[in-house]
């Protein structure tokens, strides 16, 4: 049984200009252990999608179930249960941080709001360090005091001190250094396998997903466009929009240096968006059909989907 599954999610969000539609019935599911990076440019709604997962958002309409059970249904205090066991990392350590509680108090907090006593949470403080990587003499030390990546271990050791079996990780490395960014991501990898995580992985970059996630969902203007596993994505993207994600991706390897794809056409907006594909107005295969009927994310191989209509029957 998958641990999560999304169905028909979406989430909205009323603006002066109209209905935002941030998030438009977006459905795939995960299996406990998998990590599922979710890519796409800033705006297209990955963000979003995550922190309505995690409830931070109400959903608009749709189901999430989690471990089988509906939790855009539940009850105030299942609300509190199910967020100890569904965590986020977030991108910014620094901005997420609170900068007058000292790295112990940051991390022991969420166990005091728990319930625990101080002294066995402190315990729990020290285990969590040493599991994230942090040395004990930072216990006391502020996080403007820390570097990026000792402050990116900080967000991990809270968002794991309660033990979650589900994370999600909102572009957790993009404002680390490249050398730093290498070093969270291993962790992540290691925790993931010492403590039996599972993952959605947000980011826009494509080399950080690749090296993370066993499967991708490519999102576009708040649809999911394409969703594979990550080895047969690179190997046989098939969405235009994420050809072209794919083409813009530089390369050191100066034998496979490839022109950067600058995607032309105009971006549909996102607010009130019309019927068709909202990728039409950027994309070199449109046809009438895509203008006026938005294709469905349908089966295109043994592990692909893809809402295009040059897909399963759909051409226009
Ligand atoms: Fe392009 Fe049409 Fe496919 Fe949309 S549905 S990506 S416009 S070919």
């Amino acid at each position: 049984m998958s641990i999560l599954e999304v169905r028909h999610l979406k989430k909205y969000f009323d603006t002066k200009a109209g209905v935002l539609h941030a998030v438009d019935d977006v459905s795939f599911s995960i299996e406990k252990g998998e990590t599922l990076g979710i890519v796409g440019e800033s705006g297209c709604g990955k963000s979003t999608l995550g922190r309505t997962i995690q409830h931070l958002l109400p959903a608009t309409d749709g189901t999430i179930l989690f471990k089988g059970r509906d939790v855009t249904k539940l009850s105030k205090k299942e609300v509190k249960d199910f967020m100890k066991e569904v965590q986020m990392i977030f991108q910014d350590p620094y901005s997420s941080l609170n900068p007058r509680m000292t790295v112990k108090q940051i991390i022991m907090e969420p166990l005091l709001i728990d319930g625990m006593k101080k002294k066995e949470a402190q315990d729990e403080v020290r285990a969590m360090m040493e599991t994230v990587g942090l040395d004990a003499r930072f216990e006391n030390a502020y996080p403007n005091e820390l570097d990026g990546g000792r402050r990116q271990r900080i967000g991990i050791a809270r968002a794991l001190i309660l033990k979650p079996e589900f994370v999600i990780c909102d572009e957790p490395v993009s404002a680390l250094d490249v050398s730093i960014q290498a070093q969270i991501l291993n962790l992540m990898q290691d925790l993931q396998e010492q403590l039996g995580l599972t993952y959605i992985f947000v980011t826009h970059d494509l080399s950080v997903v690749k090296y993370i996630s066993n499967k991708i969902a490519v999102m576009y203007l708040g649809n999911l466009v394409e969703y594979a596993d990550t080895e047969e994505l690179f190997a046989n993207p098939q969405h235009p929009y994420t050809q072209a994600l794919l083409a813009s991706v530089p390369t050191t390897d100066l034998a496979k240096v490839q022109e950067i794809e600058i995607i032309p056409g105009e971006i549909t907006s996102p607010i009130e968006p019309g019927p068709g594909c909202r990728f039409a107005s950027r994309c070199r295969h449109a046809s009438e059909k895509c203008t006026c009927l938005q294709p469905e994310l349908i089966k295109s191989g043994e592990s692909h989907q893809v809402a295009c209509h040059l897909f399963g029957g759909q051409e226009g």
